[in-house]
């Protein structure tokens, strides 16, 4: 088979399950947006899942971002910056990136805010937050990111448009509900306070069904959607 009618065989069944996972828990599948993460995969791997209808594309690396932008050359795709962003390459991405969903401190929210100034443009950004406590990930703890967050907030020409985690990784996707629903009460808790926080960026190919659940309104995927990135 083409590995472009792979992709929209994939494709079909995630919207399927993503639909049924809406409709368990009342939810319309137009708040869920899709994001396919393209990390390793090929610009004709971008190219087929645009063709397909996602024009949403995350990617983990600023080097590889900016190839497959300069490469792909599709005003339609929104790129997503989902990797950990050291503040000396946010220029490289600043005047097109659609959505940085990892600034989990001060200083790199300030860099942001300065680039932001300098080209005139507003940046969107979600606050990445550790809700694993593993060492190994990034991410605000989350007994600081309250107020990382409203320090965020009053960056000029930067628009905290929501909060972002990963679960932890492991078989059973009902280990990341905890994760999930942290990231979820802390949104509302924040709401309450009258921080508006739309987005919540949480799910992955193992575990988007639980993240839907627990009120996802960005999705993750890349295995379920290009297969297995481990090369032989
Ligand atoms: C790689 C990656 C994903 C997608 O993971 P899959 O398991 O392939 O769906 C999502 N989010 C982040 C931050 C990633 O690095």
């Amino acid at each position: 088979m083409f590995k472009s009618s792979m992709i929209v065989e994939n494709l079909k069944n995630i919207h399927q399950r993503i639909a049924s996972a809406c409709l368990r828990v009342g939810r319309n599948p137009e708040e869920v947006t899709l994001i396919a993460v393209t990390k390793t995969y090929s610009e004709q791997s971008i190219r087929d899942v645009v063709d397909a209808g996602v024009i949403d594309i995350g990617e983990n690396y600023v080097q590889e971002l900016r190839q497959k932008h300069a490469e792909v050359r599709d005003d339609r795709i929104r790129w997503h910056f989902i990797g950990h962003l050291q503040s000396n390459k946010i220029k490289y991405i600043a005047d097109w990136i659609h959505l940085i969903h990892t600034v989990d401190s001060l200083t790199l929210g300030q860099q942001i805010s300065k680039w932001a100034e300098k080209i005139g443009r507003t940046m969107d950004i979600l606050v990445e937050v550790n809700t694993t406590k593993e060492e190994s990930k990034f991410g605000a703890a989350i007994e600081l990111a309250p107020s990382l967050v409203k320090d965020l907030a009053m960056l000029r020409g930067l628009n905290v448009k929501g909060l972002m985690t990963m679960g932890p990784f492991l078989p059973d996707p009902e280990d990341s509900r905890p994760s999930f629903r942290m990231l979820r009460e802390l949104k509302e808790s924040l709401e309450s306070e009258g921080v508006r926080l739309p987005i919540l960026s949480m799910g992955m190919t193992n575990d988007f069904e639980v993240a839907i659940n627990e009120g996802a309104t960005m999705l993750r995927i890349g295995t379920a959607i290009f297969g297995s990135r481990i090369k032989t």
